[in-house]
């Protein structure tokens, strides 16, 4: 008769076994010794569903959320780093980010809910890289910054490089995405994270990430990074370009709104057909915009 521990790992996750490193070297150093046999844990709120319904049994789970090197949000000259132990939720109360993250700050309250955010990691959500998912869209748009830990090296991997299909990144499998850095924001900028669901807290069946600069009544630079349409995060930047030059008003913004429903090829499934998609992208586009425009020089 196996023990009640045995028979709850049976009916929820695959057994595994667990490790608890004390520090990122010896977290490397173990990922190291068993390579795609392990799974980084993080906050858990994606991988713990991926291993209850079967979908993954990696054999070894390292955790990670003791990493209190990895817990910080810092502040520098040219950028905005976050660790890889920050929850969600922190990143949401955090003052550093709210200034001068602005577009991580506006997507993080579409992330699940307040019982995910709590426990889920920003970092983590960018390692999972679900196309439907905030936080991959806000790299995209911002131009961040990986940072990634093997045993032998660090080294850095540019947002547009990062994501390459579905739930699927460059991340090698001795790695551990240790950080994500954002770029300093413009002071003149603004940004709108808006997204159609089927319940809030759910993942967005079409979602926008936008940024727009503007300078003496003029656009100066534009992002619309799409999530929820294809396997990655995508920009338009078609669209973007359009927005260049002109005042950020209603006629620009439906302009550029036309362009994304000719160029974007989203796919449909059970939740959406591809040109319901198209369509929400383009009304997306125009809603996106014009709140991104309302907070362009207004301190967070
Ligand atoms: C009901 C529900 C609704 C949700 N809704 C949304 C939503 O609307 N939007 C959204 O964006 N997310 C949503 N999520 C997911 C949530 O945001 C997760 O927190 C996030 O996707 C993963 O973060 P995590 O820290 O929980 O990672 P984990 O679940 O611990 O890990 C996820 C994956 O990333 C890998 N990983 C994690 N951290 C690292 C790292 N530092 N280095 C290398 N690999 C790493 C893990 O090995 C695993 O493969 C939802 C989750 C649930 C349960």
């Amino acid at each position: 008769m196996p023990g009640a521990a045995t028979r709850f790992a049976r009916v929820k996750n695959p057994p595994f076994e667990y490790h608890r490193p004390g520090s990122l070297g010896e977290a490397v150093t173990l990922l190291a010794e068993l390579g795609d046999d392990a799974k980084i844990l993080a906050g858990g709120q994606s991988l713990l569903p991926v291993m209850a319904l079967r979908l993954g049994a990696p054999p070894h789970i390292i955790d990670i959320c003791g990493l209190t090197e990895l817990a910080e949000i810092t502040l520098g000259s040219d950028c905005v780093t976050i660790g890889a132990t920050v929850r969600h939720r922190t990143a949401e109360m955090s003052d550093t980010i709210s200034r001068h993250a602005p577009l991580v700050a506006a997507a993080l309250p579409h992330v699940g809910h307040r019982a995910i955010r709590t426990r889920g990691t920003v970092v983590g959500s960018i390692a999972h890289a679900d196309p439907a998912a905030e936080m991959p869209a806000v790299c995209l748009a911002t131009g961040a910054t990986m940072v990634a830990r093997s045993a032998g090296e660090e080294r850095e991997i540019a947002a547009a490089d990062f994501f390459e299909s579905y739930l699927t990144t460059a991340l090698h499998d001795n790695e551990i995405l240790t950080h994500v850095r954002f770029p300093a924001w413009s002071p003149t900028a603004g940004a709108a994270v808006v997204e159609i669901s089927r319940r809030h807290g759910d993942y967005a069946l079409v979602g926008l990430a936008c940024t727009v600069d503007v300078i003496d009544g003029a656009i100066t630079s534009a992002a619309l990074s799409f999530f929820g349409v294809s396997g990655t995060a995508v920009r338009v930047t078609e669209a973007e370009k359009s927005l260049v030059g002109k005042p950020p008003d209603d006629a620009a913004f439906a302009a550029a709104a036309d362009i994304v429903t000719t160029t974007l090829e989203p796919g449909g499934d059970v939740h959406a057909t591809a040109n319901y998609r198209r369509h929400i992208a383009g009304v997306l586009t125009r809603r996106g915009l014009a709140e991104a425009a309302a907070k362009t020089g207004v301190p967070a």
